[in-house]
């Protein structure tokens, strides 16, 4: 079947009224990103904080109309609020947020049903194991007997669906929500399952967020006990708006020994602190490196400098997973370390990190109120 085109898609969208102007909604200048690709639609509709409220039912009007298209398969059609209501949170101006304005943290910050506990686990920069570990991880919790869900958080480099072995769309079964992906006894998704490869670089900023949020609530997750949240490298905007509009439980931070990374996750430990998410604490990783042939160890990269850097930060040191090539040639083949060979010494040291999470998890970090779920 072939795909519509831009301009197809901007013509039906713009049957849909504004409610303020009168006007089609692509005419009222609304619709904003609009991207077609292989049966694949994605846009947001760009409003004023204070209205935002009244443009759920256009949104998904729109969502509605353009999925009735022939030849299109998926949409994702995301609100996002523009311009402020009042005068930004100084915080939020200095961390970068521009643009979209963030709900309150605590006020807004919404739970997922059924959804226990959110755990994200993020990195100051690229590179240091942050998916691998994030995967591993999660399938260390289900080895626990808890139910765990993974959700690729990172947009611009999807790694989950490589890392598990799994491709393929996701099913939805009315259209609305998705069924996660299952495999190795975790469900997961991830924007790589429906978006092209090339696609999420095309989204930025505001649309980005606003697509991951929308994946992120519109998943059937079922009973989980813990969801584990992969995020994308760093420190930015979508870091930010995740923790301001998701009720993290906590967040964990992945670091190579390196001074440099170390610096790095000092950064993320300050981020995620300053919109009032518990760290969980900070995984050293590729810690140590054992010869698989004369069993000689080696600290390539230093060692110990991840638990001095969380002591100095009155954070709790998880522990550290060893440089492996079993680790590498586990992601590479979709079969992680931890699925491939639970018995082994690399999937142990997973195992014990997950008890120090789990506990803590269980121990209740996130002793605060619950946070009150609003549906606009
Ligand atoms: P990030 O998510 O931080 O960008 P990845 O998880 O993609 O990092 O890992 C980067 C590379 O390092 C991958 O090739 C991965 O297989 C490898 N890797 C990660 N952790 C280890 C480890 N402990 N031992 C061996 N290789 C690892």
């Amino acid at each position: 079947m072939t795909t519509p085109t831009r301009e197809q898609l901007s013509q039906v969208l713009n049957r849909i009224r504004d409610p303020k102007s009168g006007r089609g909604v692509v005419e009222a200048g609304l619709i904003q990103g609009l991207v077609v690709k292989d049966g694949r639609v994605g846009f947001m509709i760009e409003v004023a904080a204070d209205v935002a409220p009244l443009y759920e039912a256009v949104r998904a009007a729109c969502e509605k109309a353009a999925r009735a298209v022939r030849g299109v398969e998926a949409v994702t059609a995301v609100l996002t609020a523009e311009g402020s209501g009042g005068a930004p949170r100084p915080a939020r101006a200095s961390a970068g947020l521009r643009k979209e304005v963030l709900p309150e943290r605590g006020t807004h910050a919404q739970a997922l049903p059924g959804v226990g506990a959110i755990v994200a686990v993020a990195s100051g920069k690229g590179g240091v194991g942050k998916s691998t570990v994030a995967v591993n991880l999660a399938l260390a919790l289900t080895r626990l007997g808890k139910r765990v869900g993974l959700m690729d958080a990172d947009i611009y480099g999807p790694s989950v669906p490589h890392l598990l072995g799994l491709s393929g769309r996701p099913r939805s079964a009315d259209g609305k929500m998705l069924e996660p992906m299952e495999r190795y006894g975790l469900k997961a998704m991830s924007i790589g399952f429906l978006i092209d490869r090339d696609a999420p670089a095309v989204w930025r900023g505001p649309v980005a967020t606003g697509a991951l949020h929308q994946l992120l609530t519109q998943v059937s997750w079922g009973d989980l006990d813990v969801l584990v949240i992969d995020m994308p490298p760093g420190t930015g905007d979508i870091h930010l708006s995740l923790a301001q509009r998701v009720a993290l439980t906590g967040a964990i931070i992945v670091s190579t020994p390196q001074d440099i990374a170390l610096l790095d996750a000092r950064k993320g430990i300050a981020m995620f602190r300053k919109v009032e998410v518990p760290v969980l604490g900070v995984i050293e990783n590729m810690s140590l490196y054992v010869c698989p042939n004369c069993g000689h160890e080696a600290h390539l990269f230093g060692h110990g400098g991840a638990r001095k850097a969380a002591a100095e930060l009155e954070t709790e040191f998880l522990g550290e997973i060893p440089l492996h090539l079993s680790i590498r040639e586990g992601s590479d083949d979709g079969a992680p370390v931890v699925a491939a060979h639970p018995a082994g010494a690399e999937a142990r040291a997973f195992i014990a990190i997950a008890e120090r999470v789990a506990a803590q998890i269980d121990a209740g970090v996130a002793s605060r109120p619950p946070p009150r779920i609003v549906i606009v």
